[in-house]
């Protein structure tokens, strides 16, 4: 099937919109080129009490739209929890506010609760000199690593606390809120991603998992230098390929849809694109991940998506590496990539397999 979005128009910031039986849909601003984000209310109504699902940043407009919310259509039922999907700052920035105001627990995986510690307290390996040393080995330019810097201080501001502690979710669980809400999770864009699922409604809450139009950022990291968190994330996109046509998917960003499926085979097919393109351009030759930035966005970027286009870059050539597609030579000055001569039919293959083989869609051997 095609992707099937709905046509509803999203709510106004500080107003709620039934969109499946016990789920509330609420519409944050971002002060981004991403100017949005969805966050959820689920809704006990028997027992007249509700959790949060992703909070937006924390930002003077969000409070007053939650407030809104809090005082207006949710007054007279009992908070219970502020569940987190990850540790984004449009997720988890209000999170401290929340569970203060609403006197009530974290509910997140310890993966993203204690990532999001680590970003917010600027710890090793998330400060500032880690940080530097590690993208300059990349051939970072002065610009791409005032990007990088720029971006940790943001999340700062998005996040200013956490909450002191948290009740930890985890795959496998299952979070009772009149509905029953199963919660998987999934590595790549962010170390151990939450998703919900309601299969007696058939919702599937895929928070920045699965997006509608857009691909979710997947970048390299300091904690795990040597990760393929690309590999990751196709691994965690090919376990939505169980949810069938009949699954509304509600997204963190863009519009809810049908066509779970249909989506992850767009997403595969726009990775094994770039992937094709970075082997096209290492063909024969050895380069930087920042050489690379401009085989994969070739427009002008913002400071801000600088620095998500280099750990995206990265990611892309990691999983070719991890793959035995490219070699990656490591001194004390620089790392590069590269590979040798190959002409197109090869490179389309290669593509295809190192996408495949992380999604566990092909044999890993021929
Ligand atoms: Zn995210």
């Amino acid at each position: 099937m095609s992707l099937e979005v709905l046509d509803r128009e999203p709510p106004a910031p500080g107003s709620a919109l039934e969109i499946a039986p016990g789920v509330l849909w609420v519409r944050m601003p971002l002060p981004l080129a991403l100017d949005h984000v969805n966050l959820w209310i689920l809704r006990d109504e028997e027992k007249k009490r509700y959790a949060l699902l992703d909070t937006g940043m924390d930002t003077g407009p969000t409070r007053d739209a939650w407030s809104t919310l809090i005082e207006g259509p949710l007054a007279g039922e009992r908070a219970v929890a502020v569940i987190v999907s990850h540790l984004h700052p449009d997720h988890v920035g209000l999170a401290h506010w929340l569970c203060d105001r609403l006197g009530v627990p974290l509910r997140m995986t310890l993966a993203e609760y204690l990532g999001a510690c680590l970003i917010q307290g600027r710890s090793p390996p998330a400060d500032a000199a880690t940080l530097g040393r590690f993208y300059t080995r990349h051939g970072a330019t002065e610009r791409e690593l005032a990007s990088f810097e720029g971006r940790a201080r943001f999340y700062i501001r998005a996040v200013p606390r956490l909450p002191a502690s948290l009740r930890r979710i985890e795959a496998g669980k299952v979070i009772p809120l009149g509905l029953d809400w199963q919660v998987g999770t999934g590595a790549g864009h962010s170390p151990e991603h939450a998703f919900f699922h309601c299969p007696e409604t058939s919702v599937l809450i895929s928070g920045d998992l699965l997006l509608p139009t857009i691909s979710s950022n997947v970048s390299v990291f300091t904690l795990e230098p040597e990760g393929d968190p690309l590999g990751d994330f196709l691994a965690a996109l090919a376990r939505f390929l169980a949810f069938g046509d009949d699954t509304l998917v509600l997204p963190a960003h863009g519009r809810p849809f049908r066509g779970a499926r249909t989506r992850v085979g767009e997403l595969f097919a726009h990775h094994e694109e770039r992937l094709a393109r970075l082997l096209a351009a290492l063909s024969g030759s050895f380069a930087t991940a920042s050489d690379m930035v401009p085989v994969l966005f070739e427009r002008e970027l913002s400071d801000h998506e600088r620095a998500f286009a280099f750990g995206e870059t990265l990611a892309h050539l990691h999983r070719l590496w991890q793959a035995g597609f490219l070699e990656r030579r490591e001194d004390p000055e620089r790392i590069t990539f590269g590979g040798r001569r190959t002409g197109p039919d090869e490179i389309r293959h290669a593509a295809r397999r190192a996408v495949g083989i992380a999604a566990g869609i092909v044999p890993d051997q021929e």
